[in-house]
């Protein structure tokens, strides 16, 4: 964030995010309303004025991690009793007063959908001394309607100094979730899902554009389920969302996640393919292999249709890559079942699966109905075992790309690069193909925001690694 020419000094702001890439935007969203406040980021903790921790409530790990944080800088706030503190997001709805049980010196809490009040919150607890709550409504606590107008959309504030990369930026196209799977805590803590007008997406895709973003990510719980209805009648699926964008200049990648089984339809598969600015690259999780354990997520699939969705996206949309999310050892997941879900990785060769441990969440419906009957060893066993196959799989389809050349968005320095001692000027970078898939060459800084043509010489179960061959042509354009 650069430094305002002003006559009082800039506040300092701590912000800390856990979680998925729904929290890493509304961490941008909130930055950058600060900052019209008059604070400044810092990534020194001592020095801050304001610490915001914006949480994530969907596995029992991520939220002890804030517990033991916020428990860290208790003596911080005893020293300093002027800083402010903040809980954000999923775990604030969650939660609620809960945390300023547990952490009496905590002055906001602050859940997702009322994240546009954060500064205004924080002067009304220093100017009364007194800790400030502001929640959404529960979803049992009132009409859709009103439940729905209880989470604020915010997103046309952006800040692009707060982004991982200044050329990729998440547009957000559906908020919360009303698929309600068993073990998830989502809906209740995202609020009901609501798609965004596609005019206001496509404007905020434009604004990006001029601030020299080149790849977008969409981003919804379940992406694909977008619809906008205009008082006209006529309703905006994903797929003409994605064709609208596709038009936007200076946008040169297009992605969305995540997507949702039942919803992948022909129309959009059809646009993946047709549409070039589009990653061939869908994240469409399973979550298990076995129909009982499906039934019992409530994911309102069988294994079959699933594997009929698969082989429809893959001949629908030749070269692309597929990812899954799977969670193992659910209420009743026996060995057998488990064995099952071994068996869907085997036969569908996803690009990667994200593979988590069941983790029981109060106000889920799994949690009131079902024993956490598979013991912690065995959950560990299984995600080991899955990861094990999944790597094995992710490698023997990563050295099919050996010899061949292949498009890359250059995303940054890799991270396992620092600059020694006599550096040669040669960096090595990191970017993704267009099927996702992460590459690692040489080359210098300047390509960074560039797409490169890149021959992979190696690879790994994660990593393509390669050389560019399109030096000459980039040289010259620089
Ligand atoms: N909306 C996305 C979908 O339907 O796939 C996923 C959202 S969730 C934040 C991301 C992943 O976390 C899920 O796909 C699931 O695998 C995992 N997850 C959700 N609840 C969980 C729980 N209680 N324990 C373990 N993993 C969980
Ligand atoms: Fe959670 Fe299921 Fe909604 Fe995904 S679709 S956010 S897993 S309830």
């Amino acid at each position: 964030m650069a430094d305002q020419p002003t006559s009082h000094p800039r506040k300092k702001l701590y912000i800390e995010t856990v979680g998925c890439q729904m929290n890493v935007l509304d961490s941008e969203l909130v930055v950058a309303r600060l900052r019209d406040d008059g604070y400044e980021l810092t990534t020194d903790i001592e020095e801050a004025d304001a610490i915001l921790y914006n949480t994530c409530s969907v596995r029992q790990h991520a939220e002890d991690k804030i517990y033991s944080a916020l428990g860290r800088i208790k003596q911080l706030k005893k020293r300093k009793p002027e800083l402010s503190i903040g809980v954000l997001g999923c775990m604030a709805q969650k939660d609620q007063n809960l945390i300023l049980k547990r952490a009496p010196h905590v002055d906001i809490v602050v859940g997702p959908g009322q994240l546009a009040r954060v500064p205004e919150l924080l002067t009304i607890a220093k100017a009364e001394a007194k800790p400030q709550l502001a929640v959404s409504l529960a979803r049992t606590a009132g009409s859709r309607d009103d439940v729905t107008s209880s989470f604020d959309n915010y997103d046309s504030d952006r800040e692009p100094s707060v982004r991982p990369s200044p050329f990729q930026a998440y547009l957000r196209v559906m908020m919360g979730c009303d698929k309600f799977c068993t073990y998830c805590i989502v809906p209740s803590v995202r609020g009901p899902e609501q798609s965004r007008p596609p005019d206001g997406i496509v404007a905020e895709a434009r604004a990006l554009a001029g601030q020299g973003v080149k790849e977008i990510t969409l981003i919804g719980q379940t992406v694909n389920s977008y619809k906008f209805r205009e008082p006209d009648g006529r309703t905006t699926r994903l797929s003409d969302l994605l064709a609208r964008l596709h038009d936007v200049e200076g946008v040169e990648r297009i992605k969305f996640i995540t997507n949702f089984p039942n919803d992948m339809t022909d129309d959009l598969l059809q646009a993946v393919r047709d549409l070039p600015k589009v990653s061939r690259y869908i994240h469409v999780p399973a979550q298990s292999g076995c129909d009982l354990v499906l039934k019992r997520m409530k994911r309102m699939y069988t294994v079959g249709f699933y594997e009929d969705m698969l082989a429809r996206l893959r001949e629908t949309i030749p070269g692309s890559s597929v990812s899954s999310d799977f969670i193992v050892g659910f209420c009743g997941e026996t060995d057998e079942s488990f064995q099952k879900t071994v068996g869907l990785v085997e036969r569908s060769r996803f690009k990667n699966s994200f593979i988590f441990k069941y983790s029981p969440r109060t106000g889920t419906k799994a949690d009131d109905l079902f024993a956490d009957d598979v013991p912690e060893e065995v959950k560990k066993r299984r995600n080991h075992e899955l990861l094990e196959l999944q790597t094995a799989i992710s490698l023997e389809d990563n050295m099919e790309f050996v010899g061949r050349e292949t498009t890359v968005l250059v995303e940054g320095r890799s991270r396992s690069t620092t600059r020694r001692e006599g550096w040669d000027g040669v960096d090595q970078l990191s970017g993704r193909t267009h099927c996702d898939r992460i590459v690692v060459f040489d080359g210098p800084e300047r390509l960074i925001g560039r797409m490169v043509q890149v021959r992979i010489e190696n690879a790994s179960g994660v990593t393509l690694f390669g050389q560019v061959v399109t030096a000459e042509r980039i040289a010259s354009s620089v």
